[in-house]
């Protein structure tokens, strides 16, 4: 098997249904015997949901998970600071909101469209060993009971924030770890409803609940008090009391599922590949819970590997373009754990200004600079990873109005043939294997010459509603738009130089 993905959680399966997506055969396999029960990482952000749109998914998410719509911050039992962030930017995303849809239920999607599509995970398998011979890397490890041995050209480590991959390959794992114990409750509450995300702040830490989709079905975090943490049996619902406590609100825990407690670190692989082996996900970073990334981040180094691999596996572009998935993500897990690091230690840390913070700061200006809508705008980019861009990549060049390549594709209507539709549903109806050429008012007979194995033109229709849409995208009125697979934009220009659209792709993808 050319390919091997080791560890199905959500990154691993996501790479995986990417890789079919493609029609790339692969082998993906995991110790577990099935997906987690544990509900785990929470929300699903809007890039993502992007994703699962794609990979016809997104309604499904929709109909099982529960919209959010903002954060409510509480400060001795009462609410002191509202924020909205539904319609903060409706025209951004088709899924302008929060959603909550657990890491178990991301898991049993991803799982349920491989076998949809005839692939299967093998389940029961854990690697122990990996050896490099040549340009082969040879796995050992145990299937069930059975001694196996496997062989791959291509290695993603999708297994996770203790990767035995990262350990064998040596590339150092770099970062810091913070000194508090947090503890994570599945468990339901009597006396308190809320749709939004609920913060309570303390002088000395915070308390949150996540409403999950059933009536009275949260999840609980908040710092471990020091008493416990060398405790072997945790006496959680003492934990929950203590915490009800700070709350100081009359509202009663019961029916915990599970509970967990985990100390928690900000570090990232210094390297996102070594050769032929490449990291994603937990396996490439790891971070504090704020703002709900971990998982989203996971699948989002997924779908930039995904594409990649298949275009090179199949011939369509060269090895070099494997180089790129570094490039690209590397930077997006610095500023991540840089952001969540600041929020997270803000947040949580114990000391005078820190509680000040929390307590005053908080509850007067995070309404007053909430109130306008540019800074929900900002809040909703960076929260729902819509903003992550690659303007920086060798894979990118050029500009167009003020819409730069390495930005994603904007999300706007088309009107095209008496009907409107969205972008990137246009783009879905002409298929995934190759980048989409979207042109407008250029000439369009000297794009018939380009490989139709690799590009596909779609001339957008010229008429007043295109004008009008691409005039709030900030698009000029004529343009060439190169779109990668994963939506983002490679190419563009105001003007048609087929010439240089060429030189650039073909320099750009190593393509013959
Ligand atoms: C209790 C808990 C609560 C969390 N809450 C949140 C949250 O609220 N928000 C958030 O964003 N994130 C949260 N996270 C983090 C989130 O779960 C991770 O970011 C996410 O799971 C990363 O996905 P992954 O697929 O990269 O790794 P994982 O989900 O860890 O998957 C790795 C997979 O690899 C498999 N594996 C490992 N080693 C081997 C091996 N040698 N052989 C075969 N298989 C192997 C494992 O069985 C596992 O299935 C939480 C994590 C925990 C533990």
């Amino acid at each position: 098997m050319d390919i091997i993905i080791i560890g199905a959680g959500p990154t691993g399966l996501m790479l995986s249904n990417q890789l079919t997506r493609f029609g790339v055969d692969h082998l993906i396999l995991d110790q577990k015997s099935g997906p987690t029960d544990q509900s785990r990482a929470l929300v699903v952000h809007a890039r993502s949901l992007e994703i699962y749109d794609q990979l016809g998914l997104s309604e499904q998410v929709l109909v099982e998970g529960q919209k959010n719509d903002g954060i409510n911050f509480y400060k001795n039992g009462k609410i002191a600071a509202s924020v909205t962030l539904v319609g903060a930017d409706e025209k951004s995303s088709p899924f302008p909101y929060l959603m909550m849809y657990e890491q178990s239920k991301n898991e049993r999607l991803l799982y349920n469209n491989l076998l949809a599509q005839n692939r299967e995970v093998q389940w029961n398998t854990s690697i122990t060993t990996i050896d490099k011979k040549g340009d082969c890397y040879i796995l050992s490890g145990m299937h069930g009971e059975k001694e196996i041995s496997l062989a791959c050209k291509y290695l993603v480590a999708c297994d996770g924030g203790k990767s035995m991959v990262r350990e064998y390959s040596g590339v150092p794992f770099t970062g810091g770890s913070y000194l508090n114990v947090f503890f994570v409750a599945d468990t339901h509450v009597d006396g308190f409803s809320s749709d939004k995300l609920s913060i309570f702040l303390r002088k000395d830490g915070l308390n949150m609940l996540f409403a999950m989709k059933n009536k009275n079905h949260f999840r609980a975090l908040g710092i471990l008090p020091e008493q416990y943490y060398h405790q072997p049996d945790l006496p959680f619902e003492e934990i929950l009391e203590k915490m009800k406590t700070g709350m100081q609100m009359p509202l009663k825990f019961y029916d915990t599922n599970w509970h967990s407690i985990y100390r928690l670190h900000h570090k990232k692989v210094t390297a996102f590949s070594k050769d032929n082996l490449f990291f994603a996900g937990d396996a490439a970073h790891v971070h504090s819970p704020a703002g709900g990334q971990g998982m989203n981040t996971g699948l989002q180094d997924a779908y930039n590997l995904g594409w990649k691999l298949a275009l090179v596996q199949k011939g369509k572009a060269g090895r070099k373009l494997l180089d790129t998935y570094h490039e690209e993500r590397n930077p997006v897990a610095k500023d991540l754990l840089n952001t969540t690091d600041r929020i997270f230690s803000a947040m949580s840390t114990e000391g005078f200004w820190y509680a000040v913070f929390r307590m005053y700061f908080i509850p007067l200006f995070v309404p007053f600079i909430t109130s306008f809508k540019f800074v929900r705008k900002q809040v909703f980019l960076l929260l729902s990873q819509i903003g992550v861009n690659y303007k920086k990549s060798s894979l990118a060049k050029g500009k167009a109005g003020n819409v730069k390549a390495g930005m994603r594709l904007p999300y706007f209507q088309v009107a095209q043939n008496k009907t409107s539709i969205s972008v990137y549903q246009l783009l879905k109806e002409h298929g995934a294997e190759t980048f989409a050429v979207l042109t407008y008012q250029v000439e369009n007979e000297q794009f018939n010459t380009m490989p139709k194995t690799v590009f596909k033109v779609i001339p957008v229709e010229v008429n007043n509603e295109n004008d009008k849409a691409f005039k709030e995208a900030e698009l000029p009125p004529s343009f060439v738009i190169v779109v990668r697979p994963d939506n983002y934009i490679s190419y563009i220009s105001a003007t048609a130089d087929l010439r240089e659209l060429n030189d650039f792709m073909r320099s750009a993808y190593f393509l013959n």
